[in-house]
């Protein structure tokens, strides 16, 4: 298949290309480099020495012998080059990463908020748009997040994969339906999330375009086969206080000696995924569109559930790495349960990666390797979910 991913240099982006790409599919990535740029403008790096665009394809053709083409383009901003691209390539399927991603990076600032609402929102927008006028039969594959559904309102029932049974009830009446589940963001990245499930009704209902929106959970570990190929292949592996995700920052803290910092109590429970994982079930989901004219179909695309402080303490043990209570800097319930069906990935042939398969010393292992580029001063979150009152 032809297939499009935007977003191609980022952390689940570049491995995902490189999968599809041994795969036998035709890869062109898309992206703006705004990562890099966000890199300097936040004074901090990946872990891992991740090497300038040229040089990753040119390590990827030597290795592989399949050319990825790679097109410098802002997927908010840029409309015409981007419905242009869309109809030269003719894509089956275009896979959509193109988004700020950082729930704490959204609540930086009135700017930050307002970039990320606007970058994401209208990257999605442009996208739908620009299929509808030039490639109206490719299937969409969005990444979302977990996140669009809250952790604080499921009263413990399993979260389903988008969609809800409910009764509506007006002037005495009653009707049962299906309707997206409710949703409960928890930062403005989360909101761009459930901005982006009403325009993929929107154009499945009216252009009765192909998409697949995936609720990704939080994902760990940073390679895959095909990074591992060549040392020029590297993928990201973020771990300051905005981008670095909660598991990894914890090995990597384990790596370095750093305490684990655990927010609050600890008691959140969060929804997670191997990265090995996250580049399979977009193949899967790939190779499975729905149908033109059906409704988005939605799919959990996580393997296992856990309690902040029992990975924590879980690491501490592996490694003796003391944990260490900070302020929640985050606007959410201390304490949370978490049951979440992800029938339909299994369904199509996922087989989980665990926890407990061996990966987290590989990633300590990377995480030790590199440990020299590490800056200790930006391992914690300074981003505050609610703006302090000035002091009388
Ligand atoms: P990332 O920041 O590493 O990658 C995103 C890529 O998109 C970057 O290379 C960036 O330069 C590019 N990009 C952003 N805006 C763009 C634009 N307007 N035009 C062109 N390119 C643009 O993020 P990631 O961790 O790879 O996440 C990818 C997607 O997966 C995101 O949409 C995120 O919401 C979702 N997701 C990630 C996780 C996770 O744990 N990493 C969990 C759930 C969902």
């Amino acid at each position: 298949m032809k297939v499009i991913v935007l977003g191609g240099d980022g952390f689940c982006g570049w491995a995902t290309s490189l999968h599809l790409s041994a795969e036998g599919h035709e890869v062109t990535i898309v992206d703006n480099l705004v990562r890099r740029r966000t890199d300097e403008e936040l004074g901090v790096q990946s872990l891992t020495p991740i090497r300038p665009m040229p040089e990753r394809l040119q390590a990827w053709r030597e290795t592989r012998n399949s050319p990825i083409e790679f097109v410098e383009l802002d997927v908010a901003k840029d409309y015409d080059r981007l419905e242009a691209l869309f109809a030269r390539v003719r894509p089956d399927a275009i896979v959509h990463f193109a988004e700020q991603r950082a729930a704490p990076y959204s609540m930086k600032s009135p700017w930050h908020k307002r970039y990320t609402v606007d970058n994401n929102v209208n990257a999605t927008s442009a996208v739908l748009c620009a299929m509808v006028e030039a490639c109206p039969e490719a299937h969409l594959v969005h990444l979302g997040t977990m996140g669009v559904y809250g952790y604080g309102k499921t009263k413990g029932m399993t979260i389903p994969e988008g969609y809800i049974e409910a009764t509506l009830r007006s002037a005495g009446q009653e009707a049962n339906v299906e309707i997206l589940y409710p949703v409960d963001p928890g930062s403005i990245y989360h909101m761009t999330k459930t901005l982006d499930q009403l325009l993929f009704q929107y154009y499945a209902k009216n252009d009765g375009l192909k998409i697949t929106d995936l609720h990704q959970g939080i994902v760990w570990g940073t390679s895959t086969p095909e990074t591992d190929l060549d040392e020029r292949l590297v993928n990201r592996f973020d771990y300051d206080g905005d981008y670095g995700t909660v598991l990894n920052r914890f090995l990597m803290q384990a790596a370095i000696g750093h305490p684990l910092t655990v927010h609050g109590s600890g008691g959140q429970t969060r929804a997670f995924i191997h990265i090995r994982d996250t580049v399979r079930c977009i193949a899967l989901a790939i190779r499975s569109a729905p149908e033109r004219g059906a409704r988005v179909r939605i799919m959990n695309q996580m393997t296992e559930t856990h309690r902040v402080r029992d990975l924590a303490e879980m690491i501490s043990r592996m490694t003796g790495v003391p944990v260490e209570h900070r302020d929640n800097p985050r606007n959410e319930m201390a304490e949370n349960d978490l049951v979440v069906a992800n029938d339909t990935l299994i369904k199509l042939g996922l087989e989980p990666t665990r926890l407990s398969d061996g990966l987290m010393d590989e990633v300590v292992r990377v995480a030790e390797k590199h440990r020299e580029r590490c800056d200790t001063s930006r391992i914690v979150c300074s981003s505050l979910w609610i703006k302090p009152l000035a002091a009388e």
